[in-house]
């Protein structure tokens, strides 16, 4: 980035191709020009003699990448909770992991995450916490400058749950409602609260219905998991004598502010009922096949309408966070389901964009290149020796690109990542931190 005069809040992106995730789908040739953290020209533009120029030639400038399901509280688990199913990698891993976490391993936990999806592109996220010390979590997100949709995972019952990952109903939703009103009055204007019972084993009727009844109050997202693996959908059905969507829907839990992680095990008739509900779904595909869980099934829920959006979920049970794998493993999946090219790039790709930015609620902020919005902006390499020739930009980026190729992240104009380095977060002292905070973490959960 070079500066033409001291200060000016005018960026210049000049000479890119501008995949534009817009209606249209637009692809252009040309500028971009951010003013006052805002879009406020595409294509030809005309900058003042002060902006600030990115050099975009050779470059592809797409929409921020919204990751909209993770679990930053778990990215210091890495590597300790492989080859598992889902309800043993909860019982016997995860939940031990979560009850034993501190101030200073969550901070690290959360800066390792929020390192690599930066830097990978991602600009908005949507993070499930763990029982306490989310004031923490969206601490290390506001410093590290990205948006964040997020909340705690609630929690009082379920078996197996450790005593320290389980809170009274009404303690509980007292804790949430002080985060809603703390972190979505901070200054920044990025963070929004989210209510996320975690699933339906580890939540009370009582819990999830309070959980709705404030989202519904304050306009929240609400978010869970749902229809993620056979023997979870067994255990459900076990206690509750229907499936967990159903008994969601039962309880209120419907409509374009709630989401539900995964739909692996959805019916044609339930993914039906979503669509006509306008509840959306998030797919994360590599923690699917790497719990063995299944593969959604992309391409019926595209056609019956369901808006799904792309995750990673957690470092555990990936184990990358990264959204170009996410995006490669949604196409490539879809294809070997129904067809290559089933669902094409240019879909995957509004998946990660402005279909992840819906299910956040942010559709009208972010998610896609069009004048008004806010700079969320990417500026991707397009001539890697893994990507060479980059005949279809929007082909490229789905199925070569990957985060190396990531040389700018704005978010709101400003430059998380600038010339292919973070500016927010130094990634050497988070790694050494990490390792540190991961030795202790286990040693805690006796893991
Ligand atoms: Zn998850």
């Amino acid at each position: 980035m070079s500066g033409r005069a001291a200060r000016s809040d005018e960026l210049w992106l000049r000479g890119g191709t501008l995949v534009t995730c817009d209606p249209r789908d637009r692809v252009l040739e040309g500028d971009v020009l951010i003013r006052g953290g805002r879009l406020v020209a595409l294509g030809r533009v005309r900058a003042s003699r002060s902006a600030q120029v990115i050099d975009a030639r050779d470059r592809i400038v797409l929409p921020g990448l919204v990751m909209a399901h993770v679990h930053l509280c778990q990215t210091l688990m890495r590597g300790m909770a492989d080859d598992l199913p889902l309800l043993a990698w909860l019982s016997q891993r995860i939940w031990p992991l979560e009850a034993a976490p501190d101030e200073a391993s969550l901070r690290s936990s959360a800066e390792l995450g929020l390192a690599e999806l930066i830097g990978a592109g991602t600009t908005s996220l949507l993070d499930l916490g763990t029982l306490h010390g989310h004031d923490v979590i969206f601490d290390a997100c506001v410093r590290a400058g990205v948006r964040v949709c997020g909340g705690k995972s609630l929690m009082d019952t379920g078996a197996g749950v450790p005593k320290t990952l389980r809170e009274s109903t009404r303690d509980n939703l007292r804790d949430a409602e002080r985060l809603e009103r703390t972190w979505n009055a901070h200054p920044s204007g990025r963070v929004r609260y989210a209510w996320i019972p975690r699933f339906v084993l580890s939540c009370s009727e009582a819990l999830v219905r309070g959980a709705l009844e404030r989202a519904t109050s304050s306009g929240a997202v609400f978010h869970t998991h749902a229809a993620e693996h056979a023997g979870e959908r067994k255990a459900v059905r076990d206690r509750f004598g229907v499936d967990d969507v159903a008994l969601l829907r039962r309880w209120g839990a419907r409509g374009p502010r709630v989401s539900f992680a995964h739909g692996v095990q959805l019916t044609a008739r339930e993914m039906a009922q979503l669509a006509r509900d306008g509840t959306q779904l998030v797919s994360c595909p590599s923690a699917n096949l790497k719990l063995g869980s299944g593969v959604a099934r992309l391409l019926a829920l595209q056609r019956a309408g369901v808006n799904v959006g792309l995750g990673a979920d957690g470092a555990p049970c990936n184990n990358n966070l990264d959204p170009w794998t996410e995006m490669r493993h949604a196409a490539l999946l879809a294809s070997m389901t129904s067809g290559p090219g089933a669902v094409p790039a240019h879909r995957v790709l509004r998946m990660a964009t402005i279909d992840g930015a819906r299910v956040l609620g942010l559709a009208d902020e972010t998610g896609s290149l069009e004048v008004g919005k806010l700079a969320d902006v990417v500026v991707v390499r397009r001539h890697g020796v893994h990507s060479t020739p980059a005949v279809d930009p929007v082909a490229t980026l789905v199925y070569a690109t990957q985060a190396r190729d990531v040389e700018h992240v704005l978010v709101s104009g400003r430059a998380l990542v600038a010339a292919g380095a973070l500016t927010t977060l130094d990634p050497e002292r988070v790694v050494r931190e990490a390792r540190r905070q991961a030795a202790r973490l286990r040693r805690r959960a006796g893991i």
